[in-house]
């Protein structure tokens, strides 16, 4: 960097839109401003540009057939196999190339790669061991492992023989588990003995034979072996009904298994959403849409090119990491990189250590993991070369400007595009986000819809509020990679997501509008910025306050890392605005550093908006794909009953911020 910290702190302050780095746009995949237009122009036929990125058996006849709002078809009378259009396709000119390049924890310092050819064999070896256990066309499978490269093999076996995956989150319970399998009449597991988190091996299989308990019908469930010896300790012993995966691939080594040729509209995977709200929903996507869908995306935000080596930091077991690791970058036959362990294991400068070691070009994270490597410091980016970047992305949570101000700065060195993605499992791939080469960055704004996308923010009334008010995110037209339906629940997926907005009675498109749940707001420019969950916007005395605003003011202020606001119930104001603040490292909770919250909040919202109360706690209870769980912070608050908190990450901080709140 060529100038001091403390005036480019300032520099960045005042300017707060960021032109897209001249050295990027030069090489981006989309750099023609006219794409905006054109899309508009030419809706729905824009998106053959995406399908025109996969390779057909059988041309589709038409588009978009919506005929049956809000049940919309995409590319229908096509046919593909999304296996396929992941391998297959790139053998002849990149079998040599890395496809998936997996760093494993550094315990037994054995990372593996895999060539597009070699992932092609063990996928249809995989497949023809799948096949041979008795897996039919449709039949779901379900997985339940950690971040280990027999996931992607499994998922992508299973898309060779046409039989739906539903991959649950390894970090989840065993009764979450059940609970999938049996919505989803799931009679196949593929689950492993165990894995490692901070170089100490932990038992999974334990967890997952409890879930299989529960599970209401007969399954086959194969184990790998993660493990090896390190395992032995566990005294696993596989039962009746499952067998090792090495055994396995091993009686149906060199097999060979024709792709099997899909509907466009044939599903490809379920994926429960995580459930921070309300019973899982089965989501259910789609071969045709969905893999162009994350094809285009990857192409045009990520900006992804055969050559490159890209990293997404997130699990396999979110949508981020079937859209963005698995399906999206291998469709485009570049090499993804997974990543087994934790960003501060054995020390906090790991995840760059990897961008160094393997010249990663983009980096896709949350914002709570750029809050922590804030709070750790900026001496452990320092230490790496991470010039080899050329673009960075968030997706998960709306992130705080001066967050996303350090990620450019210390991460990108100033020089890589900055996409802040907002999309969700429902809608398959991202919606709201700048084309880097395109546009201009706004910090705290995610950006204009993506062309070809139509997203308005309304009020309850459903008209368009005025720039700068809260309103709600709608979608008004469809797009390829939504979500059909939830799973056997055509009429919770009505109820969910479009009832609020649409003439439900009505057979005319236009009458029917797509409802994320999302709080937003849009500026005079186009460019949106999520405000957080429809449950996350408070009313102080009348006025509605989103808390995502105030907590971006709070980590605004020098020493704090990360705030997260609720609303807690309050006999005068109706509800009171209650924060939870974790400090930088070498900063004190302490009154000094509530007085400077208190004031940066009263300063970038208002009195109204000021804290009744200030809990500096050391870390925010969260969810195991990082976000905050804010309902347990609300009963904090309210002093109620904290209920179900099976699903965190860190349940032990919970006394302790209950502990703190009552000034103990
Ligand atoms: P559930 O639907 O089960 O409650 P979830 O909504 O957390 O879980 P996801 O589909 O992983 O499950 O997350 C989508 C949500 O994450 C969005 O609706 C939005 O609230 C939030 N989100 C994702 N990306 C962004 C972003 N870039 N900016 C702001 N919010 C985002
Ligand atoms: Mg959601």
């Amino acid at each position: 960097m060529t100038e001091g910290d403390g005036q480019l702190e300032a520099r960045l302050a005042e300017q707060e839109v960021f032109e897209p780095p001249e050295s990027f746009v030069e090489q981006a995949n989309v750099s023609d401003p006219g794409v905006y237009d054109e899309f508009d122009e030419n809706w729905p036929e824009c998106w053959e540009a995406a399908a025109d990125l996969l390779d057909w058996e059988t041309d589709y006849d038409q588009v978009l057939d919506d005929s049956n709002p809000p049940f919309y078809e995409w590319f229908t009378g096509g046919e593909l196999n999304a296996s396929a259009n992941c391998l297959d396709r790139h053998l002849d000119e990149r079998g040599d190339e890395v496809a998936i390049e997996w760093v494993g924890e550094p315990v037994d310092e054995d990372d593996r790669s895999f060539t597009y050819e070699e992932l092609h064999r063990e996928v249809n070896e995989f497949a023809a061991a799948l096949r041979a256990q008795g897996v039919e066309e449709d039949d779901v499978v379900t997985m339940y492992m950690p971040m280990i490269p027999e996931l992607p093999i499994a998922m992508l076996a299973c898309a060779r023989i046409g039989a739906p995956h539903s991959v649950v989150f390894a970090g989840f319970s065993a009764d979450a588990l059940a609970t999938r399998m049996n919505s989803a009449d799931s009679e196949y597991l593929v689950t492993c003995d165990g894995y490692y988190r901070r170089g100490d091996p932990l038992d999974h299989l334990d967890k997952a034979n409890e879930g299989l308990a529960e599970v209401e019908h007969d399954t086959t469930t194969v184990v790998v072996d993660r493990l090896g010896p390190n395992g032995d300790d566990f005294g696993h012993e596989l039962g009746d009904d499952q067998i090792d995966y090495g055994d396995l691939v091993a009686d149906h080594e060199g097999a060979e298994v024709e792709p099997v040729t899909r509907d466009a509209e044939d599903m490809l995977f379920l994926m429960y959403t995580s459930g921070t709200t309300g019973k899982p929903k089965g989501v259910k996507h789609t071969t045709g849409g969905y893999l162009s869908w994350v094809s285009w995306t990857s192409q045009s935000v990520l900006d992804i090119k055969p050559d490159d080596t890209y990293f997404c930091s997130a699990d396999i077991g979110w949508i981020t990491g079937h859209s963005y690791i698995v399906y999206g970058p291998l469709a485009l036959g570049t090499t993804t990189m997974m990543y087994e362990g934790t960003p501060d294991h054995p020390e906090r400068d790991r995840l760059w250590e990897i961008v160094e070691e393997h010249e990663a070009t983009q980096l896709y994270t949350a914002p709570t993991a750029i809050r922590a490597f804030m709070k750790w410091g900026e001496e452990f980016p320092d230490r790496h070369d991470l010039s080899s970047l050329r673009l960075l992305g968030t997706v998960g949570e709306p992130i705080n400007p001066r967050a996303w101000k350090w990620y450019y700065q210390h991460i990108g060195n100033e020089e890589c595009p900055i996409v802040d993605t907002w999309w969700q499992t429902e809608t398959g791939g991202m919606m709201v986000t700048t084309l880097p080469g395109v546009k201009d960055m706004k910090p705290g704004a995610a950006g204009p819809p993506l062309p070809g996308l139509d997203v308005q923010i309304l009020d309850t009334l459903g008209d368009e509020v005025e720039p700068g008010k809260a309103g709600y995110l709608t979608v008004q037209k469809p797009w390829p990679g939504m979500l059909r339906t939830l799973y056997n629940n055509d009429e919770r997926y009505i109820e969910e997501y479009w009832a609020e907005y649409s003439d439900t009675d009505s057979d005319d498109p236009d009458d029917w509008v797509y409802f994320p749940e999302d709080g937003a707001k849009i500026d005079e420019d186009g460019y949106i910025t999520v405000l957080g969950r429809v449950d996350d916007v408070l009313n102080v005395s009348g006025h509605r306050l989103g808390t995502m605003e105030i907590e971006s003011a709070i980590v605004g202020v020098e020493g704090v890392a990360e705030a997260a606001v609720v609303g807690g119930d309050h006999d005068i104001k109706g509800e009171a605005v209650y924060a939870y603040v974790t400090t930088e490292d070498g900063y004190e909770g302490n009154d000094e550093l509530r007085d400077a919250i208190v004031a940066g909040v009263e300063d970038a919202i208002g009195p109204i908006a000021r804290p009744e109360q200030v809990v500096f706690t050391p870390d925010l209870p969260k969810t195991r794909s990082g976000k905050i769980m804010r309902r347990l912070l609300e009963n904090i608050a309210d002093g109620k009953e904290l209920g179900n908190t099976s699903t965190l990450r860190n349940p032990e901080i919970v006394e302790e911020i209950q502990r703190k709140a009552k000034g103990e």
